[in-house]
């Protein structure tokens, strides 16, 4: 018998300079012996420098792409990076309906990507408003860094934004890359438990290599997500998915131009 894999669905932007983005995600699912299937939300027009431009795609083919992989494949978890628009997140969250209401433990992982590693925009307010009212509640977690958790929440108090989150639902992991101690390296993770979920509050620091990366966030969060396809818990596949980006960074390459890329291969 040929061996089987843990699938995993994907919904996010395509950064065409390979760095962030799906192809970030595929690359790591791929790595942690799971199987990707990648569904495209926002196409971007972007160097390794400086997001150009970005365009959701239409959200008819977004939900037609999904009701047939749903009528297909039985998802191991579900990774969720850009959405694009509001539309697309309300595609999004329609899916994961059916799919929860097929597989009430799958893993719902949500990067709530706002703004491309440079800056530049990939989702406006009405995005922010349908993630927080028709997506975040179908999350099993979700892994915004300080920026994101104060544009969703509009709290300038960390912990209490993350507890808004996890009111929704989902635990949340906020991630201390943009808190980095630049004297020593290290940083700090804090998971949050979410409302309808079993588990403890609980904190990780860090110490990653200096530098300058790009898809750090999208790498760390497929790798959770990987991770949980494979059936560990939270807690574990978070501590795992630590690993593996420390890993990635250490091992990172550079080109021409622009910032480090993990080497998730
Ligand atoms: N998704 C897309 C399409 C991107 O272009 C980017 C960053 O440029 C991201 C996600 C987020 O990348 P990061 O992992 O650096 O937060």
């Amino acid at each position: 018998m040929p061996q089987t894999l843990p699938a995993v669905l994907v919904i996010a932007g395509l950064d065409p300079s390979g760095g962030a983005g799906i192809q970030a995600d595929i690359q790591t699912l791929s790595a942690l012996q799971c199987h990707c299937t990648p569904v495209i939300s926002i196409n971007t027009v972007q160097d390794s420098r400086k997001l150009h431009q970005a365009h959701p795609v239409a959200p008819e083919i977004l939900e037609q792409q999904l009701l047939t992989l749903e009528a297909d494949f039985d998802f191991s978890a579900v990774k969720l990076g850009a959405l694009g628009s509001a539309e697309n997140a309300k595609v999004v969250a329609q899916s994961l309906l059916r799919i929860t209401a097929n597989n009430p433990s799958i893993a719902v992982i949500l990067d709530p990507v706002l703004k491309a590693s440079h800056g530049g925009l990939l989702g406006d307010e009405s995005l922010q408003q349908t993630l927080l009212d028709e997506v975040i509640p179908y999350c099993t977690l979700i892994t915004p860094n300080e920026p994101e958790l104060k544009t969703l929440t509009g709290e300038p108090s960390p912990p209490h934004a993350a507890i808004k989150l996890a009111e929704l639902g989902p635990s949340v992991l906020v991630t201390g890359g943009h808190n980095r101690n630049m004297a020593d390296n290290t940083l700090e993770n804090t998971l949050t438990i979410g409302a309808h979920q079993p588990g403890r509050a609980q904190r990780w620091l860090i110490t990653l290599v200096d530098g300058e990366f790009r898809g750090t966030g999208c790498t760390f969060s497929s790798a959770i997500a990987g991770y949980m396809a494979q059936g560990f818990s939270i807690t574990h596949a978070i501590e795992k998915a630590q690993h593996f980006i420390s890993h990635t960074l250490e091992s990172a390459y550079i080109l021409k131009s622009g910032q480090r890329i993990p080497l998730r291969i």
